[in-house]
């Protein structure tokens, strides 16, 4: 942001798009002005349904568009006077599977100098619309309990402080973490995603081919929407758009290695499946054997 400087406006919702004339003129919520010769559009795709555009953006795009909706989670901060799970041997993470467990994920999200000790938990998709209707005192109430069930200590009922984000309710960003694809939309409508419409390119983590959903997603998209224009400017060649990652020096890619076993054991639905069948095949010979000794079947 301090590089970038007052280039980022905040608070400034785009309202409208022309693309009827030589420029592309950028109207915001406040009545500002802003002229290019292309736009790059990097918002979650069914937010773009609270711009007017001109020309109407092409047909498929409007009905992808309206197809695309926002997950639902309530991100929530437990902070307490100490990281009392660390004292039990306990690193903070656990994936709950539990329907009538608020929260679904934690994370300990202490500062790496060990202040500020607090439990990130995530509620998510039914559970959020379910719990976004009743207090946040309640909600608070709710998770110290579960937490305190799930690590084993009654430490948990005492946090210091609380914070959460429903962020469904947030009008420019629709719900969290991402948008996703009801089934048979990817396959009708996943072609378009990166299509330009005239001179808006599209970036966004929903159209990374990579990380979709993530900050990496978000990244990879921005540049190639970037590249995208610079192609059309004639400033790289059409090869350069697609730039694959660069390997990491710190981190290389190192080949994943299997032990026999592990290539060749059967998964365990394989392993149910050939138990199931087993078992009918042998259920079925030996009830044919029994009616064929007692005459039953010539
Ligand atoms: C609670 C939460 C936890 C997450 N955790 C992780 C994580 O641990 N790791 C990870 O990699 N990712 C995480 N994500 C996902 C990550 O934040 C997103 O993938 C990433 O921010 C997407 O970037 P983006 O640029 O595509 O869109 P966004 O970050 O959504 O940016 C879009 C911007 O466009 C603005 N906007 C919307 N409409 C308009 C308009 N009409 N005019 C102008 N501006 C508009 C919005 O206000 C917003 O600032 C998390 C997301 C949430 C909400």
């Amino acid at each position: 942001m301090e590089l970038l400087g007052d280039k980022v406006k905040l608070e400034s919702p785009v309202v409208h798009v022309d693309q009827s004339g030589d420029n592309v003129i950028v109207e915001t919520l406040n009545h500002e002005i802003y002229k290019g010769k292309y736009i790059i559009s990097a918002i979650p795709p069914i937010l773009t349904e609270k711009i007017h555009f001109t020309p109407e953006l092409p047909t498929i795009r409007n009905q992808l568009i309206q197809r695309l909706p926002m997950g639902s989670v309530i991100k929530c901060m437990m902070y307490y006077k100490e990281a009392f799970w660390r004292k039990l041997g306990l690193c903070g993470a656990t994936i709950i599977v539990d329907d009538e467990a608020p929260i679904s994920v934690t994370l300990d999200d202490t500062k790496p100098d060990g202040s500020i000790p607090a439990l990130m938990g995530f509620i998510l998709t039914r559970k959020a619309f379910r719990l976004a209707n009743v207090s946040k005192e309640e909600r608070k109430r709710k998770i110290c309990e579960l937490y305190a069930k799930v690590l084993g200590s009654e430490e948990a009922l005492h946090p210091v402080h609380y914070e959460e984000k429903n962020w469904s309710t947030e009008q420019y960003s629709g719900g969290c973490y991402t948008a996703y694809f009801p089934p048979g939309i990817m396959s009708q409508y996943g072609r378009i995603i990166r299509e330009p419409a005239g001179r808006i390119y599209f970036a966004g983590t929903e159209t990374a081919t990579q990380w979709s959903g993530y900050m990496e997603g978000a990244v990879q998209a921005g540049e190639r929407a970037a590249r995208e224009i610079l192609y059309i400017m004639g400033k790289i060649s059409k090869d350069e758009i697609w730039v694959p990652e660069p390997e990491s020096k710190e981190v290389p890619a190192l080949p994943i290695t299997t032990t026999f076993w592990e290539r060749n054991l059967p998964s365990v639905p394989g392993l149910l499946l050939f138990l199931g069948w087993s078992t009918f095949i042998t259920s079925l010979a030996t009830t044919g054997f029994f009616a064929y000794k007692k005459g039953l079947l010539s």
